[in-house]
């Protein structure tokens, strides 16, 4: 049984690894060249675009930028899960703020511009601290600009003049002050099954996830079950097969979408570890039609990951729990290289661990693990 991914980084390569066990062959689409390469060893393999998406069972994305060519000639072989409408709308922030919209989801206030002197009705609307999305083709917080306050606005406008808003709107949105950000990831296959993984708490360092822990403190049972309850919406409304992930911000006992994943998530990396099947094995699961796996939490897990950081000693591996997913990059400054996840039996131990392991990393790359592990330790 094949299955072919469209993209070619760390998440082919970690759905590759799940499904080896299960007999999966995955191969993967350097979307760059529409040439065919193996997800883990990057090799290219002697075989065309067409030939691997006729002999894939099923084609599937590790991320919802795809070129609009490769993704209508995927979608016309009926193969590709979750369907091209779910990915377009993960891939374009001013569909998905559409969808919450007709929904009826809470997410964030914002404004649609397309030309930079909406800017000024849009701080009418939302205040003058602003963060500025363009409504495609960001990660990681890139194609994002910040405003804090007015006097900022003619540079900023300066520089929006240069884009072409009519082609890639931007959507602007209010500055939040929420609490802490979570998020959830589940599966749901074609018959309409949902297996959820619990909250995870993500902490973000200048517009990038640095760590996770699952499952996240502080989670009651009405904050899990509007999580819950907007990932079915959503989902259903998609009709969605795969692993999907939503990311809210948690105002008081109100969580606000931020955005959604059409694909597994760096926020579900801990699953590796810390669950009985893990995101990756779960969306083959689920674009392949076999049973969903589990999604018990066996290990509190928080996942670190290693941003721009160079190759390093592996001394860490002596702490209990510790594991390391080295993902074979060049570095590149705020490259995610790999990441670790640390399990442990409570918060209070996993406190500990990452203690222990602050101690062999260089703090300049793992900016948020000393005030994390103080935190966890009143758990
Ligand atoms: P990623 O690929 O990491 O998910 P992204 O480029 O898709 O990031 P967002 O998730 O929209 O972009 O934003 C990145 C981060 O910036 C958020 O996780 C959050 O920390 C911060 N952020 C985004 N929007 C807002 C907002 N309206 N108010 C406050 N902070 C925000
Ligand atoms: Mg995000």
């Amino acid at each position: 049984m094949s299955i072919l991914v469209l993209g070619s980084g760390q998440l082919a390569r970690m759905m590759a690894l799940a499904g080896h066990p299960l007999g999966l062959t995955v191969q993967a689409v350097d979307v760059a060249d529409n040439k065919i390469v193996d997800p883990i060893s990057k090799n290219v393999v002697n075989c065309s675009l067409d030939t691997a998406i006729e002999e894939a069972n099923v084609v599937t994305v590790e991320f919802e930028h795809i070129p609009e060519a490769l993704l209508e000639t995927v979608h016309a072989s009926n193969k590709l899960k979750p369907s091209a409408e779910a990915i377009l709308t993960g891939a374009d922030r001013v569909r998905e703020k559409k969808l919450l919209e007709k929904l009826g989801i809470a997410n964030c206030p914002f404004s649609i511009v397309t030309e930079v002197d909406q800017l000024d009705a849009a701080i009418d609307k939302l205040g003058e601290k602003l963060i500025i999305k363009a409504s495609r083709d960001g990660y990681d917080g890139y194609g994002q600009w910040r405003l804090k306050d007015k006097s900022q606005l003619p540079d900023l406008k300066r520089h929006l003049a240069k884009l072409d808003l009519n082609e890639v709107p931007l959507i602007v949105e209010k500055m939040l002050s929420f609490e802490r950000e979570v998020s959830l990831v589940a599966v749901r296959n074609q018959a309409g099954d949902i297996a959820f993984y619990p909250l995870a708490e993500n902490l973000h360092y200048e517009g990038q996830l640095h760590v996770s822990i699952a499952p996240a403190t502080n989670i009651d049972e009405d904050l899990n079950l509007q999580a819950q309850e907007i990932f079915t919406k959503l989902a259903e409304s998609l009709d969605y097969v795969g692993v999907l992930a939503v990311e809210f911000f948690q105002m008081g006992q109100q969580l606000l979408v931020n955005e959604i994943a059409p694909r597994v998530h760096n926020s579900g990396h801990w699953t590796m570890q810390g669950a009985e099947t893990c995101q990756f094995e779960n969306h083959l699961r689920a674009v392949r039609g076999l049973p969903l796996g589990s999604t018990k939490v066996t290990r509190t897990t928080a996942m670190i990951n290693i941003i721009g950081c160079k190759d390093f000693n592996r001394d860490m591996l002596s702490i209990p729990g510790c594991h390391l997913h080295w993902y074979g990059k060049t570095p590149r400054v705020k490259r995610k290289m790999g990441h670790f996840n640390l399990c442990a039996d409570n918060y209070k131990e996993l406190s500990k661990s990452i203690q222990a392991l602050v101690e062999y990393l260089p703090e300049e790359f793992f900016p948020m693990l000393k005030d994390e592990a103080a935190r966890l330790a009143q758990f």
